[in-house]
């Protein structure tokens, strides 16, 4: 089994690469996001502090982030592989999950960054929908379903949209973006671990060059 991290700014396409690979080699996508946004709808204390932080395109603390980590790697599904997605976007959060791994016998076999133009990241990202049955991923201009109000994936026809996907919000997470997460760029340079993928273009083009770099190491 595979770890992996993906590194990139917003709407590079790391969830959408995750959840390629996850139906082509079962790895599982680990989203912070997710779990985040998951943790606030549910209104747990950390979903609580994280809410307001997150709707301004902030980055939530550190010390949050990595609980919810380690506390996700303690389930059994993680021996499949994990693909980390959105996790670590700090150089406190890699040390911590050098150690978490370290901690729970896992090794991490490679680090993808996914590189992109800020320019295209805000109108990726400003027309970005769901499908809210299966996660399928859509655009208002780029990908809208052969029937616009039925998904193709799973037939589903409730859809929705991120509270922190507006021009403004996308602005600061770039921002923070190149503070606080691009230097995890050579963090990972220099322990060997890092490769770098042009995600300017098509997504199955990406999608397989990640599966070449999973096979390695499989
Ligand atoms: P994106 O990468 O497209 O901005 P994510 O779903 O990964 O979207 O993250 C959404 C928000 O959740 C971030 O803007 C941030 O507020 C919070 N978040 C997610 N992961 C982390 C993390 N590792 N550290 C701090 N904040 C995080
Ligand atoms: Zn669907």
């Amino acid at each position: 089994m595979t770890n992996l991290i993906l590194l990139g700014p917003p709407g590079a396409g790391k969830g959408t690469q995750a959840r390629m690979l996850t139906e082509s080699v079962g790895l599982l996508q680990l989203s912070t996001g997710d779990l985040l946004r998951e943790a606030v709808a549910k209104g747990t204390k950390a979903g609580e502090a994280a809410k307001q932080v997150m709707e301004a395109g902030d980055l939530v603390s550190n010390e949050i982030v990595i609980a919810i980590v380690n506390d996700r790697l303690d389930l059994p599904d993680v021996e499949a592989g994990v693909i980390f997605d959105g996790f670590p976007r700090t150089v406190v959060q890699a040390e911590a999950l050098d150690k978490l791994l370290k901690a729970k016998a896992m090794k991490l076999d490679f680090v993808v960054s996914l590189d992109v133009q800020d320019a295209a990241m805000i109108e990726r990202i400003s027309g970005r929908y769901t499908c809210a049955g299966c996660g399928e991923g859509y655009h208002d201009t780029k990908k809208v379903p052969a029937n616009v109000d039925i998904c193709d994936s799973c037939g589903e026809s409730n859809f929705k949209r991120r509270a922190d996907d507006n021009a403004a919000t996308v602005a600061e997470r770039l921002k923070a973006y190149h503070a606080e997460t691009a230097p995890l760029i050579e963090y990972y340079r220099n322990k060997g671990l890092l490769f770098r993928i042009d995600a300017m273009g098509d997504i199955v083009a990406i999608s397989d060059q990640l599966k070449e770099l999973v096979s390695k190491t499989n």
